[in-house]
């Protein structure tokens, strides 16, 4: 995977030093365009091996690590791009998904004191919670960090905390359910649902990759949305579901789930993993020397047109800005950042001159 794919060697330096916080797609694409153009780069992650959620999140079988690690060693070795890894980035204090694996900490406001410009590409590192009795129960989570846990371990990070298990329900309809429900095969639970509140027509994932599942042994469960969690002794043994038909459409375009009185079921399970979204997580947790203001409160930071925090030399790209999305989005939100971080650069020069 090329991340510096507009030069074969580094030209001449520019002087100009930028931090990329966060080397996920957005960040590494952006990295290969500053590169390009003579800056010096240096990366943060929280997380020990770059690459952001195509190295954590998404199976290997679907992008191998060595293909991601091959363009982070390029960016590395052949145009200087220091990467501080382990390292979070923050500003105020919040704890999310993967933070754990965390040494170090650096202050948001210092980084972007030290640069001549900063880009926040840090993703969506934060998911959403069911809300129903019995979601706090250790073995519901999120699918994200099912997913984590199962990468940590393949990478050698760390044992798996998952213990063994045989019945696994994944409650959503998107990428990360598909993932979660894939993984569950593959570590070879004997029963696995994906359950979604709308129908297949409305899945986020598409009925290709559905349909693809259910042909690997995934049983797929439409039109039912979770109402509680069954508990004995602190464990989780069960989702309740509750049969949903669709009414008008919601404001996002697709048809409301409507909730059937009395129609309720339940399917066992010793995993229930949640992927019912994932959140945006700048490294702003607070005022932040009033950035945090562009903070929305859904989690995305607000950036002008040119990928910039108004008044600063601060730029975000990727899913911290639009939400989650897909790789190419986020590849081609970095790269249009960078150009504007590049063209931000060149007008600072000028006007210094
Ligand atoms: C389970 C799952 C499956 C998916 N499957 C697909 C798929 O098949 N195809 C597809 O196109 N898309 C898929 N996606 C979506 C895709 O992975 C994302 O849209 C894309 O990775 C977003 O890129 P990004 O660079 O914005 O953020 P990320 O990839 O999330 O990278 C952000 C980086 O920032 C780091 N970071 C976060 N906070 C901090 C901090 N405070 N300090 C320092 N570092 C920080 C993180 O460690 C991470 O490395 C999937 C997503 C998930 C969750």
């Amino acid at each position: 995977m090329k991340f510096a794919f507009l030069c074969q060697q580094k030209p001449g330096l520019s002087r100009q030093k930028i931090a990329v916080v966060g080397a996920g797609p957005a960040g590494l694409t952006a990295a290969g365009y500053l590169v390009c153009r003579g800056h010096e780069v240096d990366i943060y992650d929280k997380l020990p091996i770059p690459g952001g959620m195509m190295t954590f999140a998404i199976p290997k079988y679907r992008i191998p690590l060595d293909s991601i690690m091959e363009g982070v060693e390029e960016l590395r070795d052949r145009f200087g791009v220091k990467l501080n890894l382990s390292t979070k980035v923050t500003c105020g204090e919040r704890h999310d998904e993967g933070d754990e694996l965390a040494v170090n900490t650096v202050d948001m406001l210092k980084l972007v004191e030290n640069y001549d410009a900063t880009l926040i590409s840090t993703g969506t590192w934060r998911s959403r919670k069911l809300g129903i009795p019995g979601d706090d129960a250790k073995n519901v989570m999120s699918a994200l960090e099912f997913l984590l846990d199962i990468h940590m371990e393949e990478l050698g990070l760390r044992a798996s905390h998952l213990g063994s298990f045989k019945k696994v329900v994944v409650i959503g309809g998107g990428l990360s359910a598909v993932d979660a429900a894939e993984e569950s095969i593959l570590k070879g639970a004997s029963e696995v649902y994906l359950v979604y509140r709308r129908t297949i027509k409305e899945a986020p994932a598409g009925e290709y990759e559905i349909r693809r599942l259910s042909r690997l042994g995934v049983n797929w469960i439409e039109l039912a949305a979770p109402k509680s969690v069954t508990i004995e002794n602190g464990v989780a043994r069960g989702v309740v579901f509750q049969r949903m038909k669709l009414g008008e459409p919601d404001e996002s375009g697709r048809p409301r789930p409507i909730p059937v009185p009395g129609s309720e079921f339940e399917v066992e399970a010793d995993i229930v993993a949640a992927a019912i979204g994932e959140i945006p997580t700048p490294p702003i947790a607070s005022e932040c020397g009033g950035i945090g203001k562009h903070v929305g409160k859904d989690g995305k930071i607000a950036v002008d047109k040119s990928f910039r925090i108004p008044g600063t030399n601060i730029f975000a790209a990727g899913d911290v800005v639009t939400g989650p999305s897909k790789i190419g989005q986020a590849v081609g939100q970095g790269l249009r950042a960078a150009k504007e971080i590049d063209r931000f650069l060149s007008v600072k020069v000028l006007v210094a001159r």
